[in-house]
């Protein structure tokens, strides 16, 4: 038999990682190239404190896990703390939960750092996998099939060759701007006028001597405290502490200049927020945590030849607004999977020197041109997701939506679940071609990836113009009800 040929990945991040498992799976040789050093390391450990420390993880993304590395996606649930609604906090205090899924679906709460660790760990157990860290891919001559890469330790610029490269380095991907050089790409990216910041909020006392801490808040909630402009969200971790993110135009964070100002807009606007968090240690995460910029980025096509692809963030970034960032890059791993399958690519097969390997040319033409409205979708969806959660979520028109579309969807639709679907799922991307029944988007978005994100957005709109229609009738009916009233009131 032939030697396997050489897939390169840019990034150890978590799609690097399964990409690295799904095409080591199928026979290919593949190595990481990691620009950080290795995330096991303590002072890597030390470092990453700085950064966001949670995230939520749902079905597209258990899904992916589940089709290529099922023993992890099991593992990762175990460690993921189940948030079954949103947990809207008022001004005054007063709590108030808006379940996600009639059927209890749950989306998960899973330390960032111990996903990524993980799957790192079951790629590294894997034989035909190595990880370089400290490795930064400096640029990449397609054609060539080289690219330049500095060792750190070693202190070196080096050549790797490949057979096939993964871009999956990221927002700020190397790769992608090595790609625009080659390929007539187009592409979009918006700073949006929003920072985040990071806050801690600590472990409560334990309910008795020598006890366990306790949750300050319901653990089972993705919290928010939705102030028009701005908002604080909070995500439980396994230690019982939350991780709160307060996401706020740069304008509103440039006035919080001095401790007396935070502290003051903390009480004014986060009133219960404040005693839990502590003044303390909301005043040490302001000096010490670093306020980050949120980017959107869309670019097509993701590919060249059968030389290269992107994944992840590196082809797609969206704002955090509707927690998929991560799960859709998870999923463009098991659709990549899929085509790679479906195009029966051989590891193994060298073509001549120069040529292109046509089946794996073929299956990352059928990526870009299937997979590209799927991701425009989700990035807009992401955005718009924001103004739901800062702002629509307090207000009647938002609150009575919510309770006609669950009230339709009962009606509706039978309960299914990712197990219901899940074999077809490992054959096919997207199964459901035109989903039955009223599904809310964000049933749809979340606990759906039968369905892809670009019939997500076609059914929603179908369901909104149903309503519309509706209310326009009905409103009709009334004016022409109330008209021939007062006419045959007049004839009287
Ligand atoms: C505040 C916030 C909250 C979020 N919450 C959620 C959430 O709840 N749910 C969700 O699904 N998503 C969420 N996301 C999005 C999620 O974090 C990203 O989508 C995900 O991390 C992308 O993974 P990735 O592997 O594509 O890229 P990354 O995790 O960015 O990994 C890229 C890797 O490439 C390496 N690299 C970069 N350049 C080079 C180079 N030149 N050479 C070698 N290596 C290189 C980097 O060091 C890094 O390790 C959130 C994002 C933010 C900012």
């Amino acid at each position: 038999m032939s030697a396997p040929r050489k897939a390169v990945i840019v990034g150890a991040g978590p799609v690097g990682c399964l990409t690295a498992i799904s095409l080591a799976k199928m026979g290919w040789a593949v190595e990481i190239y990691e620009g950080r050093p290795d995330m096991r390391l303590p002072t890597s450990k030390a470092a990453a404190q700085q950064r966001s420390i949670n995230l939520a993880i749902s079905a597209r993304g258990i899904t992916a896990l589940q089709a290529i590395h099922p023993d992890a996606s099991d593992r990762f649930l175990r460690a993921a703390i189940p948030m079954r609604g949103r947990m809207i906090h008022d001004l005054t205090g007063k709590q108030n939960s808006q379940p996600y899924d009639r059927n209890g679906q749950c989306i998960n709460s899973i330390d960032r750092a111990l996903l990524n660790e993980d799957l790192l760990e079951e790629a590294l157990a894997v034989a035909n996998i190595q990880v370089f860290f400290n490795h930064k891919v400096l640029s990449i001559d397609f054609d060539s099939q080289a690219m330049s890469v500095r060792d750190a330790d070693a202190g070196k610029d080096i050549a790797v060759l490949f057979d096939f490269c993964v871009g999956a380095d990221g927002s700020y991907s190397i790769v992608r701007r090595q790609l625009m050089r080659v390929v007539r790409m187009n592409y979009h990216q918006d700073y949006i006028p929003h920072e985040y910041l990071e806050l801690r909020m600590p472990a409560g006392p334990s309910a008795h001597d020598g006890g366990e801490p306790t949750f300050l808040l319901d653990p089972n909630h993705l919290h928010i405290w939705p102030r028009h402009s701005f908002m604080l969200i909070a995500l439980p971790n396994q230690d019982k502490t939350f991780t709160c993110t307060l996401f706020a135009p740069t304008a509103e964070f440039d006035r919080l200049s001095n401790p007396e100002n935070v502290v003051d807009w903390f009480r004014t606007n986060f009133p219960d927020a404040l005693p839990l968090i502590g003044e303390k240690a909301l005043l040490r995460d302001f000096e010490r945590n670093p306020r980050s910029p949120l980017i959107s980025i869309k670019a097509t096509p993701y590919h060249y030849k059968d030389r290269v692809l992107l994944l992840g963030d590196a082809a797609h970034s969206m704002v955090p607004f509707y927690g998929q960032g991560l799960n859709c890059g998870l999923e463009d791993v098991r659709v990549l999977d899929q085509l790679l399958h479906a195009q029966k690519v051989d590891p193994t097969f060298r073509p001549s020197k120069g040529a292109v390997d046509d089946r794996l040319a073929q299956a990352l033409q059928e990526y870009t041109e299937r997979r590209h409205e799927d991701l425009i979708t989700i990035c807009d969806l992401a955005m718009d997701n924001y103004t739901e959660m800062r702002h629509s979520v307090t207000t009647p028109t938002y609150l009575f939506r919510k309770a006609l579309d669950n009230l339709l969807f009962s009606l509706t639709s039978q309960q299914v679940t990712p197990e219901s679907f899940m074999p077809e799922l490992i054959h096919d991307s997207f199964p459901t071609h035109w989903p039955t029944g009223w599904l809310p988007l964000y049933t749809m978005v979340t606990f759906r990836p039968d369905i892809s994100y670009a019939t997500v957005k076609r059914k929603a709109r179908r369901q909104d113009e149903l309503l519309n229609n509706v209310g326009w009738w009905s409103g009709a009916l009334t004016v022409g009800i109330t008209c021939m009233a007062i006419w045959r009131h007049l004839r009287k």
